[in-house]
């Protein structure tokens, strides 16, 4: 069907009386037709460039900022994956079907350009297969597909890739014409995680404590308040002191033990970071471990104290540091948070793809109700489902095995598996 045919079908549903199927029906020509609007905009960004190549004075971002209404940094997104779709074309053929949208379609560019030039024609070879896998996925799912192909194209497990990474360090800083002083940084990977984690520490602490008056009501206004606080904070010295920068990396025992990553390798930096096993363990050289035993639904059955090597982990299973703080403490504590995490890459319910270090941890029989701050009543949400669990009395299931049910108004809107599928992808 084309843009027109498409329109019209969603144009001839009647909103009021339609029942669920009609509702997801027309919700999936909405998809299709922003699909093929995205793909009439890449023709006309294309065209626009074909006239700045005539015409100097017109410059294609600008226009199109200025047509669409967008912000100047939207508008350029859109006019370079207008130009880029030419290196992946038949993945762009698949968006102006309507069969993909963009945003898959910049996921794909986005791996071939964190490939070299020699190795960029295997995953363009892959484009057939890739545009069936990305039919079928959302864009986060096509992104972690992305990674594992480029990891195979590497061939090295992504150690080149950090190199080059490391190379491409750099921060910029300027006035802006609003008088504000702007920051903007790029970091590899494996320096990233550090900075990460001190930067969520200093945020943490300051969140909890008072909250002066000019820190914004919205809630992702006054986070980013905080954070830009936090970082002034930590470039001064003035942050909290820790002789050591703290990061969590999950790693089951037979990749840390071999060093090799394979298909079942479950490893998580957190922030969608991606880091070659061997810089891992390179880490892990200088680190503590805490070892988290899971079971096959990817349950934590226990986690030992912390150790300073990996010969001791045994060792420290035999005295299991307890998990259930009861009633004597209102949030979860750092073992409690650790065995969440070991259990959970990202937000619980399901579908949300927010990771786990930006997430909140909710007690599902509420404190106020006299909850326990036990790890059976306890879950990681982000911001935003945390308000939706609050505000609209979303009533969550916990089974034994962690599978989750989410009631509203005493029916399920939603249900998930145990947590291990949360890694499967
Ligand atoms: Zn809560
Ligand atoms: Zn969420």
């Amino acid at each position: 069907m084309d843009l027109v045919a498409v329109a019209a079908a969603l144009d001839a549903l009647v909103v009021p009386d339609a029942d669920r199927a009609r509702s997801v029906h027309a919700l999936q020509l909405v998809a299709r037709l922003r699909c093929l609007v995205d793909a009439v905009e890449m023709r006309w960004n294309r065209r626009l460039e074909e006239l700045a190549r005539l015409d100097t004075s017109l410059n294609p971002e600008h226009v199109n900022a200025e047509a669409t209404g967008r912000s100047l940094r939207k508008a350029t997104d859109a006019v370079r994956r207008a130009s880029r779709a030419v290196t992946a074309p038949v993945v762009a053929d698949a968006v102006e079907d309507g069969c993909l949208s963009g945003e898959h379609l910049d996921a794909f560019v986005r791996a071939l350009h964190s490939l070299t030039k020699e190795q960029r024609p295997r995953l363009l070879e892959l484009q057939h297969e890739l545009v069936r896998v990305a039919q079928r996925s959302t864009v986060e799912d096509f992104t972690v597909r992305l990674r594992a192909v480029v990891r195979d194209i590497e061939g090295d497990d992504g150690r080149s890739r950090l190199e080059r990474q490391r190379r491409e360090r750099g921060v910029r800083t300027w006035t802006g014409k609003d008088g504000m002083w702007n920051l903007h940084g790029r970091f590899d990977p494996e320096s990233a995680l550090g900075l990460i984690e001190a930067l969520r520490r200093e945020t943490e602490r300051l969140f909890h404590g008072e909250h002066p008056a000019d820190a914004p009501a919205d809630p992702l206004l006054r986070q980013q308040w905080f954070q830009a606080q936090a970082l002034a904070n930590l470039m001064q010295g003035r942050g909290t002191r820790s002789s050591e920068p703290e990061f969590v990396i999950v790693m089951d025992h037979d990749t840390f033990a071999t060093g090799e990553r394979r298909p079942d390798s479950r490893v998580d930096c957190g922030c969608e970071l991606d880091l070659p096993i061997d810089a891992l363990l390179r880490l892990a050289q200088r680190a503590r471990f805490t070892p988290v035993i899971l079971d096959r639904d990817g349950r934590v059955v226990a986690q030992g104290s912390r150790v300073s090597s990996p010969d001791e982990l045994v060792a420290s299973l035999r005295d299991p540091v307890g998990l259930d703080r009861g009633r004597s403490r209102r949030h979860a504590d750092r073992a409690q948070r650790r065995a969440l995490r070991a259990m959970y890459r990202h937000c619980a319910i399901p579908g949300c793809r927010v990771p786990f270090q930006k997430c909140e941890i909710h007690h599902l029989v509420r404190w106020e109700d006299g909850g326990p701050t036990d790890l059976h009543n306890l879950l990681p949400v982000c911001a935003h489902h945390h308000d939706r669990i609050h505000a609209d009395g979303w009533l969550l299931e916990l089974a034994a095995d962690r599978s989750l049910t989410i009631r509203r108004q005493g029916v399920i809107a939603m249900a998930t598996g145990p947590p291990r599928e949360q890694w499967a992808a």
